[in-house]
């Protein structure tokens, strides 16, 4: 099986080095693409525009991130070809340990202690416990369930946000638009995994940040989309809410004059809630490509996008 690797991230040399080490495989890496008929399958992060529509042959395409708007972003290809994303246990535990870390902080009121530290001032404040604390959590997909379980295992009050019904261990489930305000309406922080879909942007806007209650928190894993950034910083300049980490942004790397970068509420990480680590998502490709390679369609293997939902 002939196998394109086309990547224009950083790690593709290591990428190239680890499929290499796969048998079975007739591993091109782009640009030395060879005879672009013998290509069945694509590997891919943040491919050129063009590539994937060269491949006459192509059978399916996995993505070595979780997010597949680096592949959908290409209009020329084929609607019909199936998209893998990339799920694998470190990409999981990765993100969990992110949002799980950053929604402690403010459950410990770190974030209101970092102020008074800068003005050097000193008012106690008794955090609640965590059984006592309402947690949020928008998009119950692979990474979204298995935060909100964590954070449900650590005895917050858990709620979860999913477009259609769900149900989860621990977790209060919501859907649809009255269960958003539902849960909204409740939670002090908020973390957000959704995916970056035509329904999805501009989620957080003024309304959605004015449903919650004051002094909430947000945590925002899931794309920059998401987030209107006026009404964010409105609602933080105004206290309305008190913290917000961010991950994800319209624009990456976040402009040096953006006001994110400077605000005293605002925590900013560049991209790294979860990241693609070889060790933990090679063997995800490789079992993928055996399931192919011993006639298994793509369509039946773990990852695979629904092109119409978007995600
Ligand atoms: P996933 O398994 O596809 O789950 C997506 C979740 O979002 C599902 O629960 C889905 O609902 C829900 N959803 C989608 N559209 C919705 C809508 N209109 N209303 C309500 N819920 C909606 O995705 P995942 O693997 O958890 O990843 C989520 C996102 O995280 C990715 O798309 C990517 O953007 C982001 N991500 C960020 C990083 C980072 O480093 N910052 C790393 C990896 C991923 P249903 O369950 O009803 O389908």
């Amino acid at each position: 099986m002939a196998v394109l690797l086309c990547s224009t991230s950083e790690s593709v040399n290591d990428w190239a080095e680890a499929l290499r080490c796969l048998s079975g495989i007739d591993l091109r890496v782009w640009p030395d693409a060879g005879d672009l008929t013998e290509i069945d399958y694509a590997i891919v992060a943040h491919p050129p525009l063009g590539v994937l529509p060269s491949l006459p042959n192509l059978k399916a395409v996995q993505s070595l991130w979780a997010g597949i708007e680096h592949i959908t972003r290409d209009k020329d290809l084929d609607p019909t070809v199936p998209i893998l994303r990339m799920i694998d246990p470190g990409l999981t535990g990765g993100m969990t340990e992110y949002v799980t870390m950053h929604a402690q902080r403010y459950h410990m009121l770190a974030h209101e202690f970092d102020l008074q530290q800068q003005q050097g001032t000193w008012q106690p404040r008794t955090p609640p416990l965590a059984s006592e604390r309402k947690v949020g959590v928008l998009g119950l997909g692979v990474l979204g369930s298995d935060a909100a379980q964590r954070m449900a295992d650590l005895g917050f009050q858990v709620h979860g946000w999913s477009r259609r019904a769900k149900t989860l261990d621990g977790v209060t489930c919501h859907h649809g638009d009255d269960g958003l305000f539902d849960l909204l309406e409740q939670v002090e922080i908020l973390i957000c995994l959704l995916p970056r879909t035509p329904e999805t942007e501009n989620l957080i806007d003024r309304t959605t940040l004015n449903a919650m209650p004051e002094g909430a928190c947000i945590i925002n894993a899931g794309r920059g989309e998401l987030i209107v950034d006026e009404d964010l910083i409105a609602a933080l300049d105004s206290g309305h809410i008190a913290g917000a980490t961010l991950d994800v942004f319209r624009e990456e790397p976040l402009p040096a004059d953006h006001p994110y970068w400077t605000h005293p509420r605002v925590t900013v990480t560049p991209h790294i809630a979860s990241v693609t680590r070889i060790s933990t998502a090679l063997p995800v490709v490789e079992q993928n490509l055996k399931r192919l390679m011993s006639g298994e369609k793509a369509e039946d293997l773990p990852g695979l996008v629904d092109r119409k939902a978007g995600y």
